[in-house]
């Protein structure tokens, strides 16, 4: 029989279990077409092949960000193709893309390169991610839902809180660097999302207690552990995605499945800023 648990002895974290059999659990039947569980070991750092298309070759890309304006349409028509050859098939996320100017969310110098699969500096230290991950850590955690109110941790410059407020009601973004949450705000109004995105300079890794439940939680940073709050924020049925680890990432999907029980599902390998507790400003 198991010793009993001291009252004060500090509560496990909802997902800690004992290291064995499968990585996988349940929830990975349910990831559906382009999201395939065999696909979980598969490593996704830099491009894939197919993510390859010598897409500056193709098409040349205007120098200055002024001139980026006329072609972007083009150029983000060009990058959402490439998300549907990357198996990205979830129509919300990819006209949503379509429709955000990602090269109003980077540094003028690097507009030309917006819409690269790339990741891009912002400053700081960060990057914005590159558009295949935030489509794919979209798709997936909206996958088979209609969330209304999605909660991402690690605003960064913006981007992926307007592709988000794009097709969710109510976008939560937490930002700690008080830079980039002044250059997130910036960035949303000329988007013209400013308005749909609630930004918030404070440490995510608390998650947003008062907001809570979220119909989704997609966190941009990776931290060596998913938080706990942020499982605790989470509405019953809802996903998380975030990416966990430090020198060797993966992508993790958490679905919650009851009041104490979550699903937990290791996805790709992935390369991601650290989640860092505090802020900075
Ligand atoms: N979502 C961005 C990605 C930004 S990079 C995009 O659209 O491209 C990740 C961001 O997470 C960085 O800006 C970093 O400052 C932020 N971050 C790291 N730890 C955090 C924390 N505890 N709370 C909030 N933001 C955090």
């Amino acid at each position: 029989m198991s010793k009993p648990r001291h009252p004060l002895d500090k509560p496990r974290h909802p997902l800690d279990k004992p290291a064995r059999g499968p990585r996988t659990s349940p929830v990975g039947s349910a990831l559906g077409p382009g999201y395939s569980v065999a696909n979980s070991n598969t490593r996704i750092l830099g491009p894939r092949p197919s993510a390859l298309p010598h897409f500056q070759d193709r098409t040349p890309v205007a120098p200055a960000a002024a001139n980026l304006g006329l072609n972007s349409d083009r150029l983000r028509l060009q990058m959402v193709h490439r998300l549907r050859e990357q198996g990205v098939a979830d129509e919300r996320v990819l006209s949503a893309m379509q429709a955000v100017p990602r090269h109003l969310f980077v540094d003028q110098g690097l507009a030309s390169r917006a819409y690269e699969d790339a990741a891009l500096p912002i400053g700081y230290g960060q990057t914005i991610s590159q558009p295949w991950v935030v489509a794919h850590m979209l798709a997936v955690m909206c996958q088979g839902r209609t969330p209304a109110r999605v909660l991402e941790i690690g605003a960064g410059c913006g981007y992926q809180a307007a592709v988000l407020a794009r097709f969710v009601p109510e976008v939560h973004a937490v930002e700690r660097v008080r830079g980039l949450y002044d250059q997130a705000r910036l960035n949303l109004a000329q988007a013209g999302v400013r308005g749909r995105v609630r930004l918030i300079f404070g440490d995510g890794m608390r998650g947003l207690e008062h907001r809570a439940p979220f119909d989704g939680i997609v966190v941009a940073a990776a931290g060596v552990k998913i938080p706990e709050a942020l499982l605790h924020q989470l509405a019953v049925g809802a996903r998380l995605i975030a990416p966990e680890g430090t020198a060797h990432q993966r992508l993790i999907l958490i679905e919650r499945t009851g009041l104490s029980s979550w699903h937990r599902l290791e996805l790709d390998d992935v390369r991601f800023v650290p989640l860092r507790p505090g802020t900075q400003t």
